[in-house]
């Protein structure tokens, strides 16, 4: 918690000050809302998430005027309901790929997102926690991609599973993976994509082949898509987020390097605009900076 509040030391620091000044003024009027809004905004939690918090909030002071604690605990928990209701109102702090069973998860996003980092920091903590995981290096047009996963690989102790060949098919390391997995039973086959977003109908055409691949040789694993989510892109971050969710079939978000950025706002409008639960973040370079996503101390680091 230490170092995620750390982490989001930027966002909080412009954050936390302004809105404890504001909303210890009682009753928002006029001038209170649009502050709000602005440090909100600057914060890049996006028009949308950012009208929904004023009328949360509004609609309460409007009831009561609230002394500034208990405004604040009243915003952080409009934060955490935003926050948990693409999970259907549950949070979770546990790392959950279900035990004795595949678990297939896809990790997507542009390169320099943090992909491979991300990789390599769940293999981490799926070998810690005690699970079997394997990687499969299916970024096969990156030329240094497969190396630096490897790298990742022997950090983690996780083996990779990748094509020496140039210019080999995806899917093809992905059918390899699985095999692999299955013949050595293991519960968390984490899969490394291309993230070239130039060219949509590609990019589309090879997770949709990658995704075919699976349901053909692994139907009853458990499948995600988790999305690689630059957390220092703001605003422009969604707008990739929105592409990639047109073309694979996503089910969350990874959203890192929040140690570096006072955006840390986007999580809040990822959720709120696409529907999409975040469930883990980076807060580092380093093997051991990722945490599966918790609501509660994100919006505890945000705004204590
Ligand atoms: P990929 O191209 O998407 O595979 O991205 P990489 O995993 O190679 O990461 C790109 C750069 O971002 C590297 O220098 C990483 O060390 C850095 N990076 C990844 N995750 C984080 C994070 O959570 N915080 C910080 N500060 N840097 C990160």
């Amino acid at each position: 918690l230490k170092r995620l509040r750390q982490g989001l030391d930027k966002t909080r620091r412009n954050l936390v000050n302004q809105l404890r000044a504001i909303v210890g003024q009682g009753p928002l009027n006029q001038d209170a809302v649009l502050e709000i809004e602005s440090l909100l905004l600057q914060a890049d939690v996006g028009i949308e998430a950012t009208d929904h918090i004023i009328e949360s909030l509004q609609s309460r002071l409007r009831q009561e005027a609230l002394p500034p604690a208990e405004a604040i605990a009243y915003l952080k928990q409009i934060l955490r309901d935003m926050l948990d209701r693409p999970l259907g109102g549950s949070h979770t702090l546990s790392f959950v790929p279900e035990k004795d069973k595949l678990n297939i998860w896809l990790i997507t996003g542009v390169n320099g997102a943090g992909k491979t980092t991300t990789i390599g920091k769940l293999a981490h903590i799926a070998n810690k926690s005690g699970y079997r995981c394997l990687i499969a290096a299916a970024d096969t047009f990156r030329a240094a991609a497969v190396q630096q996963v490897k790298v990742w690989g022997d950090r983690s102790q996780v083996e990779v599973i990748a094509n020496p060949g140039k210019n080999t098919d995806p899917a093809a390391v992905v059918f390899d993976g699985i095999a692999a997995a299955q013949s050595r039973n293991t519960e968390l086959l984490l899969v490394d994509t291309a993230g070239r977003l130039q060219n949509k109908k590609n990019l589309m055409e090879e997770l949709s082949k990658i995704r075919r691949i699976i349901d053909k040789k692994a139907p009853d694993a458990n499948v995600e898509s988790l999305l690689v989510l630059d957390a220092t892109l703001g605003q422009n971050g969604l707008r990739q987020a929105e592409v990639f969710s047109e073309v694979a079939k996503l089910s969350g978000v990874v959203l890192t390097k929040l140690d570096g950025t006072a955006k840390g706002g986007i999580a809040l409008a990822v959720v709120q605009q696409l529907g999409l639960p975040i469930r883990f973040i980076g807060a580092g370079e380093g093997i051991e900076d990722l945490r599966p996503f918790s609501s509660y101390e994100f919006v505890e680091a945000l705004l204590s």
